[in-house]
């Protein structure tokens, strides 16, 4: 599927979709749209980072707007279950953002809150309901959430909230549901105690697998740089002072932002061509070719112009602007340390970009460690916590632990594995964040 237009989503939807820039489904868009748009009950295996949000949520808000009701009062149309409040308050954002402008109503309920804001959220009736199992429970007993109305049940990251002892919630809450609906069920991974419980809950369901790249070569040296927005060009002037970048790609958000970033390096002295969609054929052609053959030290490219390309003895890969979806990072990490080489990526990561890196760090499990420039003061964002709504709470979901050092400590680590050369404009490690 190219675009969104072919799933048969409402107008607005597709709006929406255009203005978050969303222009292509991600695999698991692709594969479990059209299921649920066809009333199925659906099992996907996807992890955070592969869009699955945005795939339940657009055929979800596309069946509340064709099926127009009043919210049931004291409960929901659509009630997604999620292990954290982090990840239940995303979610809540991503149906926000996906329905702007429509009038419906989108609360969270989750623990380690007073409850008060909670209840009268209910009262109100609402059309999603994003809930943590426990403090969703605690409503039921109270007799302040009704679950009578629902027709949409979505379980997210199952495999977590089982870690996080949340299965005798999960049945209480299915308890008071009503024996109609549709059901989706997300997890990462799927142990014969998850089958079974899908099993149990689902009704006929059709399964969805998406295998995100969510593992970076261990060769690449991995690092992030906190700059404001306003000081990235000259930044990436200065990284490229160092003359060991002979053969850098360089990753922008936009066609106009590779051409910016070109011509800010052309006017510093460093050789850069720009490849992005504007360009035509014979001009992408001509900058590969002269970038392969070392004319040009630098090549700025987008994400999708740069899709396909293979390009031997990349030595370093700046992210200039971090990507929207998790899964481009891993790409753009690719395209160094090919055939055994060493390779680093260095991301220039700005206030408004600390959440792509959060999920860019959830994907990969690693801690991108941060550097900083001499006389260059990196801002310090507060570490990155996944907390959980009760106890037991890892922060993480236990099926590659060892590779998220976070939870041991909250120094710094360098979770790479390989080469452990400084960067040659490193001016100092340990920097924490
Ligand atoms: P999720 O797996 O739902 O957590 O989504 C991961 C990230 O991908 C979120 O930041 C979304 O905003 C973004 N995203 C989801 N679908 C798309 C898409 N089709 N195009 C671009 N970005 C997307």
């Amino acid at each position: 599927m190219e675009n969104f237009n072919g799933f048969g989503l409402a107008a607005p939807l597709v709006i929406a979709l255009t203005k978050m820039g969303y222009s292509k489904p991600t695999p698991i868009q692709a594969k479990a749209i059209p299921i649920l748009m066809n009333g199925h009950d659906l099992v996907g295996i996807a992890q955070t980072g592969t869009g699955k949000t945005a795939a339940f949520a657009l055929p979800i808000l596309n069946r509340l707007l064709a099926d127009k009701r009043p919210a049931p009062r004291g409960g929901a149309r659509v009630l997604v279950l999620a292990p954290t409040r982090e990840l239940a308050s995303q979610i809540a954002q991503s149906f926000r953002d996906l329905s702007a402008g429509l009038p419906f109503e989108i609360a969270v309920v989750f623990g380690g809150v007073p409850h008060g804001a909670q209840i009268r959220a209910l009262a109100r009736g609402l059309d999603v309901l994003v809930a943590t199992p426990g403090r969703l429970v605690d409503h039921l007993d109270a007799r302040v959430a009704n679950l009578s109305g629902v027709e949409f049940l979505v379980l997210d990251e199952v495999d977590q909230m089982l870690d996080l002892g949340f299965i005798k919630p999960i049945r209480r809450i299915v308890r008071d549901l009503p024996k109609k609906r549709q059901n989706l069920f997300f997890s990462a991974t799927m142990p014969t105690d998850i089958r079974k419980l899908a099993a149990e809950l689902l009704r006929d369901p059709q399964e969805v697998a998406v295998t995100p790249a969510a593992k970076t070569a261990d060769r690449v040296e991995q690092t992030v740089i906190f700059v404001d927005a306003a000081r990235k060009r000259d930044m990436l002037v200065e990284l490229l002072a160092d003359p060991a970048m002979t053969k850098t790609i360089v990753f922008t958000r936009t066609k106009r932002g590779a051409d910016r970033v070109a011509t800010t390096l052309a006017e510093a002295g460093i050789g850069a061509l720009a490849i992005h969609g504007n360009k035509s054929q014979g001009q992408r052609e001509r900058a590969l070719a002269a970038f392969r053959a070392g004319q040009a030290r630098a090549l700025v490219a987008t994400d999708i112009a740069a899709r396909g390309i293979d390009i031997d003895g990349v030595t370093h890969i700046v992210n200039f602007e971090l990507p929207e979806v998790p899964e481009a990072y891993v790409h753009r990490v690719g395209r160094t340390a090919r055939a055994g080489a060493a390779g680093q990526a260095v991301s220039l990561c700005d206030g408004s970009e600390r959440d792509q890196l959060r999920a860019i760090e959830r994907l990969t499990r690693l801690h991108i460690f941060s550097i900083d420039r001499r006389g260059d003061k990196a801002p310090k964002p507060a570490p990155v916590t996944h907390k959980a709504e009760a106890t037991p709470a890892p922060d993480r979901p236990h099926h590659q632990p060892h590779r998220d050092p976070r939870s041991a400590s909250q120094q710094p680590h360098r979770a790479r594995q390989g080469r452990r050369t400084r960067p040659a404009y490193q001016a100092k490690s340990g920097q924490g964040r």
